[in-house]
């Protein structure tokens, strides 16, 4: 699915700013902050409106945001029933998505038995990344 697509189906105008924060988001492949953002989108997107719309993108479910433990948020694509799971390495500090279909399956059957309402989930494990076994 394209970026406009993206923005299409969760109801919102694919704007040109809006395409170039999802377009960045898809690039960066792994969960990044908003400065991180800013700097390929460059002269392109100040910040507050860069913040305007990864609101916007979450709160339409196109993006997921999270703590990683540290001070600022980070932001990725939106994958799953309650978002992804993610995973920080304790070492280097590099958070990356996690393709968790069997824990999004087990997810999604315990969210449509819980009697309250969720709105987020937040599943995040923690250890050392590939790299630095290697190291
Ligand atoms: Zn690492
Ligand atoms: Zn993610």
């Amino acid at each position: 699915m394209d970026a406009k697509e993206l923005l299409i189906r969760a109801g919102l105008s694919a704007t040109a700013k809006r395409l170039l924060v999802v377009q960045a988001l898809t690039e960066a492949g792994r969960p990044v902050t908003p400065q991180e953002l800013l700097e390929p989108l460059g002269a392109r997107m100040n910040r507050v409106t860069l913040y305007r719309i990864l609101d916007l993108l979450v709160e339409r479910h196109v993006a997921t945001r999270h703590n990683a433990g540290e001070r600022a948020f980070r932001y990725c694509l939106h994958g799953g029933p309650a978002g992804h799971a993610h995973f920080t390495c304790s070492r280097c500090g590099q958070t990356e998505c996690l393709d968790s279909h069997a824990l999004d399956e087990g997810l999604a059957e315990l969210l449509a038995r819980l009697p309250m309402r969720v709105d987020s989930a937040e599943i995040r494990f923690g250890g050392v990344c590939q790299n630095c076994l290697r190291h």
